[in-house]
């Protein structure tokens, strides 16, 4: 008999994401085969059924999307706090990561990527040194991942070789980890202000080729935008724009100083943000205009940002923080409801991304799905006359809410522990390979 049989699971309430509104359907059933949906809806709908029924109480979701991180920076978790991105990049991130090999960062991809998955994040996009390593890792613990290593022209980092070596590197990349399941690769210029007009066309030119995803900080501090302007006469957005970058898909991460003319910029070529609050909080970067980015028509996901920005790679707080800072920056309680919060948590990054199989519980989608315990008593009172599942989610849920994780159908974490990694016997080794990055 060719195939596998099909699995079903059935939750009190499911979150299928079918659409913006996110209709929560009680006793929601998805069936699984080969890794995918194959069907999903309410369960007296669903056809007769005699394989395996997982049974979820509590809610069953697609596991979140983190659309920008940068998790092997777990090695860096903490270092140079209360500093301004550029300070904290020039003065302690990048001597340290100029001393990173390979091991450290599979490591640190492993065990960063196991809090990842416990926490309800199945797919994270991935800008970090020694893609290789990062691509493996993710593929042995069974973290779906976009892989883009960055470039940075910068002195303190020539222990990566020249731009040209690194891009010849992202293309070989790509053609080695082409046709796998979890692993996708693009390309990661760093940003506007750290690499050169030359590097940023020629990345633009090999992302055109090979249909790759380019994913770039933008307009993340005010520092920046000032140089940015200083150097080519625009801002970082309409300079991308000259200079061809989006005819390609491209993901801007934080895009915080953007004027009216840029969100325009961004709208009418179809370019996604990446939103990260936290980070941008933590950092005193600013905050960024999502209310009118939406509004605007552009395609907006969350993202933690790397362990050394966020520290706890926690998507139940940068929902929360993303909802808080838009009503406090409009003064308008209805900005980001939860539902649309949660939709930029899954189905919304997803589209962000150009990955519409992930993010939503649909036919055709990736069986990556999540089971939330809602037994605790922070879940309660449900008063079923008014009750709204999600917004009980977004206010009230943790990572340590999440039991159990699945990608691509196979169980990643149960229990709320991690299954294909030893996270405890790791510990120590972090810790001295972190020391070790010191001198
Ligand atoms: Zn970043």
């Amino acid at each position: 008999v060719k195939g596998t049989a099909v699995e079903r699971f059935v939750a009190d309430v499911l979150l299928a994401m079918s659409s913006e509104r996110i209709v929560p359907i009680h006793r929601g059933a998805v069936d699984v085969e080969d890794g995918k949906v194959v069907w999903s809806g309410p369960l007296e709908e669903a056809t007769s059924h005699s394989g395996a029924v997982i049974e979820i109480r509590g809610i069953l979701m697609p596991g979140f999307v983190d659309t920008h991180c940068h998790t092997p920076m777990v090695l860096l978790r903490g270092a140079g706090e209360g500093l301004l991105v550029n300070q904290w990049l020039k003065e302690v991130m990048w001597p340290r990561e100029a001393r990173l090999e390979p091991d450290d960062v599979a490591l640190a991809m492993k065990l960063g990527g196991s809090e990842l998955l416990r926490g309800g994040i199945t797919t994270s996009v991935e800008m970090y040194f020694h893609g290789q390593a990062v691509a493996e890792a993710a593929d042995e613990i069974g973290l779906r991942c976009v892989v883009t290593p960055p470039v940075i022209e910068d002195a303190q980092l020539s222990s990566f070789g020249t731009p040209v070596d690194q891009i010849q590197e992202m293309v070989a990349l790509s053609e080695r980890w082409r046709g796998s399941d979890l692993v996708e690769v693009g390309v990661g210029p760093h940003a506007t202000y750290s690499v050169s007009d030359e590097v940023l066309r020629t990345m633009s030119a090999v992302a055109s080729e090979q249909g790759m995803l380019i994913h770039i900080h933008v307009a993340e501090q005010e520092w920046e935008d000032g140089a940015v302007r200083e150097r080519t006469g625009m801002s970082a957005p309409a300079y991308l724009e000259s200079i061809g970058m989006f005819e390609n898909r491209v993901l801007a991460a934080h895009s915080v100083w953007m004027d009216d003319e840029d969100v325009d910029i961004f709208a009418r070529n179809g370019v996604a943000v990446a939103h990260c609050p936290c980070s941008n909080m933590k950092h005193a970067s600013g905050i960024a205009r999502v209310e009118d980015l939406l509004g605007a028509g552009i395609r907006v996901g969350l993202g933690t940002d790397g362990p050394a920005s966020h520290h706890r790679l926690d998507f139940f707080e940068e929902m929360r923080t993303a909802m808080r800072v838009a009503r406090i920056r409009t003064r308008d309680a209805q900005q980001l409801p939860p539902n649309q919060v949660l939709w930029m948590a899954t189905a919304g990054a997803a589209d962000a991304i150009g990955r519409p199989d992930l993010g939503r519980l649909a036919p055709g989608s990736k069986a990556d799905m999540i089971a939330i315990d809602t037994g605790g008593t922070l879940f309660h009172p449900v008063i079923r006359s008014e009750d709204d599942p999600v917004s009980r989610l977004v206010f009230q849920g943790s990572p340590t809410d999440v039991t159990d994780v699945w990608v691509s159908g196979r169980k990643v974490v149960e229990n709320r522990a991690v299954t294909t990694f030893d996270v405890e016997s790791a510990i120590e080794e972090l810790d001295a390979r972190a020391e070790g990055l010191l001198s």
